[in-house]
């Protein structure tokens, strides 16, 4: 977050005189309180500086990059994932091709009766199985899917950086967002590169902090 001039000498003046009163440190700036308001206000919001009813402004003593990782840390997967796309076991490598194109996703969810998570299909697995010599209509997914236990999932309340964490170290493009129920891990949505970079962009260009 880019600071104006006034909004650096705000925050240095009250570096060295707080807790110090809104009327005060516009006394200092020889400008009225209620010119100095947007500016307080966009301080605070944005964490540099703390205000107490009846005490005034102190600083928090956090730099800009600490207030980022800070927001940053508070991103939970349910804010940001986006919907699952999802096929049953049987569904033919064929048509998995084709739900990728249609639905333009590059992982593809492979679930039970239940809704629930038994296997992943990424772009590499249906080409690998297209090389073949096999009529892709007569193989089922199952047959070439990643399969559960060995699935990386997350689940709504976690940290969208542990998942960003995970898309890296275990090397995939995505992974899906499951809830626990009796039958098994229902998948209720997907979190990618994609989300992560649209996370990124937004962080920037909102000027978040
Ligand atoms: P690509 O096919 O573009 O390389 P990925 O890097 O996502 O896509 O997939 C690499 C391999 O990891 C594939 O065999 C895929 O089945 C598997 N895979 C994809 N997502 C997951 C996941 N969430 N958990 C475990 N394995 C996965």
């Amino acid at each position: 977050m880019e600071l104006s001039n006034r909004q650096e000498q705000i925050i240095e003046i009250v570096k060295e005189a707080g807790p110090i009163t809104g009327e005060k440190i516009a006394d200092r700036l020889k400008l009225t309180r209620a010119t100095l308001r947007p500016d307080l206000a966009i301080l605070t919001m944005a964490g540099f500086l703390d205000a107490r009813p009846r005490v005034g402004y102190f600083y928090t003593g956090k730099s800009g990059s600490e207030l980022l990782t800070e927001t940053i840390k508070k991103y939970k997967v349910h804010e940001y994932q986006h919907v699952p796309v999802v096929v049953r076991e049987n569904t033919s490598v064929y048509d998995a091709i084709t739900t990728m194109f249609l639905e333009d996703v590059g992982t593809i969810f492979v679930v039970d009766e239940h809704s629930c998570l038994t296997g992943v299909v990424s772009r590499k697995d249906l080409l690998r199985a297209s090389i073949g010599k096999q009529d892709l209509n007569e193989v089922p997914v199952h047959i070439i899917m990643t399969r559960m236990p060995n699935i990386t999932v997350c689940r709504r309340e976690d940290l969208l950086i542990d998942v960003a964490n995970k898309l890296i170290n275990k090397q995939i493009d995505g992974i899906p967002v499951v809830k626990d129920t009796a039958a098994g891990l229902e998948v209720i949505g997907r979190v990618t590169k994609t989300t992560i970079t649209k996370v990124f962009v937004e962080l920037i260009m909102n000027d978040h902090i």
